[in-house]
């Protein structure tokens, strides 16, 4: 694990989150700054840095599946939600540990900004 990496810690246990759902070297839980009234993130529990980083489509698939698992379960998906991976300083990435955003609960609007 890369020294300081606050995601690393939350898979870890080391610092608390509120956890929503575990998968198969997967864990979702939910953002510190919600931007939605559903606003959660999914991360694979080992380190993975950027999109740029991540090579194994597998992992990439089964992300993407568990954050659309978890839209149905919290009850998200009928009406509709957004899944953002923001990569490197223009895509917004302040975390440098791959996380998709699961966002809903309202509408999203388009551009973003
Ligand atoms: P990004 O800007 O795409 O890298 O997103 C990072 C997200 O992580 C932001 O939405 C933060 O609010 C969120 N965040 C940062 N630290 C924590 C934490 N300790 N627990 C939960 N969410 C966090
Ligand atoms: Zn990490």
């Amino acid at each position: 694990m890369p020294g300081g990496c606050v995601f690393c810690k939350i898979a870890a246990g080391e610092i608390p989150a509120t956890i929503v759902k575990r998968g198969d070297g997967m864990l979702a839980f939910t953002d510190l700054n919600p931007q939605a009234p559903t606003h959660v993130l999914v991360i694979p529990t080992h380190h993975v840095a950027t999109l740029n980083e991540a090579k194994d489509a597998g992992l990439l698939g089964k992300l993407l599946g568990f954050a659309r698992d978890l839209a149905q379960e919290v009850g998200i998906a009928k009406r509709g939600y957004r899944v953002v991976v923001n990569t490197n300083p223009d895509g917004g990435q302040t975390v440098f540990h791959l996380h998709l955003h699961l966002l809903g609960g309202r509408p999203m609007s388009w551009p973003p900004g």
